[in-house]
């Protein structure tokens, strides 16, 4: 979400006539994006502002866009005096107004108002892929999850109205694109506020329709607003991709309640059995995090349980990280920072042995891989398969003609942990 809204930026910049440089060092302008899911992602934000300190007095003006804008305010101009701007990500609309500003000498430039219905659509965003690009359908989020920040720096969940996103959509496969990545805090939560009314899976099936779409991919899942008229839409077209990111967080009950996540381990496993019994073989990724205060060792194992029983093709797992303003700040039995490093890193090796042998079991099979670039010294091209793996392969045709954004059978020849390796199945 945040790659997609610095194309959007970037492409108004560009549109007001700046143009972009190589190093920050040799920028007029730096604007840092920023993201504050996890202290830890806020803290590099502040340190790199330190680095550039010294060049503020050099004539460069600065400024901080997105989550960690939104969260800390005016309180950034204090921290890190050289900043000119602040703008959470509900006024990127007005993003051009600021830059005006900016370049009359204002020093004090904000954009902070939650208080919106406008999303941020324009027709200048800058894409650096031509084959594989984002379109945000949904912003904001409406759910107010005891851990997370989101509602309080994207404010509140708008739509976009489907006749623009298919606008847009239609518009990339005009100009030779073939996947599009439908993007938003909660995609299945979508509802277009035009007289049309379409929900998520009316909209998922129309983009898959667009000529000349190959892939359509989206993300992210809330497990509450994932319903079965989603996997039946993917089942009926193949350019809907093989992969679901549905993110469990936890798999206790208990702690699924504290966390505000509005389902139950069952409720969420009931999902998991749609996509298993369904017509094509999906792949299956979440998010979990460690260590919400009051998960005990009992919810702990329960998660690991859950590991074992839904067999993901991979996850994203995170130590719980307190976040300003949430629900979650004010609840007790916090656990230690140690112990959640130590449930960590048993959730990270519980995966890896489940991805290495999930991995295996592709061994001899033909994937069809989007060529997304070349590993010139190992002499492979990096695909990327429907399920969302990593699959480099070895081709006939060596690095003379470019297979960046050709679609190729491939046959899987090895597997890691994270990747498969391979060759290509057909001569071009
Ligand atoms: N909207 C999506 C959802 O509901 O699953 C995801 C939003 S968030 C940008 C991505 C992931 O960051 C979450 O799924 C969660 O696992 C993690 N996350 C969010 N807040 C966190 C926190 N305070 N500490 C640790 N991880 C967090
Ligand atoms: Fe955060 Fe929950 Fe909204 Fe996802 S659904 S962005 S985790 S509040």
């Amino acid at each position: 979400m945040n790659v997609h809204d610095s194309e959007k930026v970037i492409g108004t910049l560009l549109q007001q006539g700046y143009s972009q440089v190589e190093e920050p060092e040799d920028a007029g302008l730096v604007l840092y994006n920023t993201c504050s899911i996890r202290d830890k992602a806020e803290q590099k934000v502040f340190n790199r502002l330190q680095n550039f300190k010294r060049d503020a007095g050099k004539g460069k003006v600065f400024g901080v866009l997105g989550c960690v804008a939104q969260q800390e305010g005016e309180k950034i101009f204090d921290r890190a005096p050289h900043v000119s701007l602040v703008c959470g990500s509900a006024s990127y609309t007005r993003f051009g107004e600021m830059l005006v500003q900016l370049e009359a000498g204002n020093r004090r430039v904000t954009g902070l108002s939650l208080d919106t219905e406008d999303t941020f659509d324009t027709p200048f965003t800058r894409r650096d892929n031509p084959h594989r690009a984002y379109i945000t359908i949904i912003e904001g989020c409406d759910k107010s999850c005891a851990y997370c920040v989101v509602p309080f720096t994207r404010g509140p969940e708008r739509s976009r109205t489907s006749e623009s996103v298919i606008a847009e959509a239609r518009g990339l496969a005009e100009r030779g694109y073939t996947e599009i990545q439908l993007l938003g805090q909660n995609v299945n939560s979508y509802r277009d506020p035009s007289p049309a009314g379409w929900d998520f899976a009316t909209l998922l099936a129309r983009v898959a329709e667009i000529p000349g779409m190959r892939r359509v991919r989206y993300t992210t899942s809330h497990p509450r607003d994932f319903v079965k008229s989603i996997v039946d839409a993917m089942d009926s077209n193949e350019v809907l991709c093989d992969h679901v990111h549905l993110p469990v967080q936890s798999g206790s009950s208990k702690v699924l309640a504290a966390m505000d996540r509005l389902y139950t381990r069952d409720e969420y496993m009931r999902r998991i059995e749609w996509l298993k019994t369904a017509r094509r073989r999906y792949a299956l990724t979440t998010d979990i995090i460690v260590g919400f205060p009051g998960e005990t060792e009992r919810d702990f194992q329960d998660t690991l349980d859950l590991l074992d029983e839904v067999q993901y093709d991979s996850l994203f797992s995170f130590k719980y990280s307190p976040r300003p303003n949430t629900a979650a700040l004010a609840m007790e039995d916090r656990v230690a920072e140690d112990e959640k490093q130590r449930r960590l890193i048993v959730v990270q090796e519980k995966q890896r042995a489940i991805q290495i042998r999930r991995n295996a079991e592709l061994i001899g099979g033909i994937q069809e891989v989007l060529v997304e670039g070349r590993h010139q010294a190992l002499g492979q091209w990096i695909g990327r398969t429907s399920c969302n793996r990593t699959l480099n392969f070895t081709h006939p045709d060596i690095g003379e003609t470019s297979l960046v954004g050709q679609y190729l059978p491939v046959r899987v020849t090895r597997s890691g942990p994270n990747s498969l390796v391979g060759e290509s199945a057909t001569v071009v």
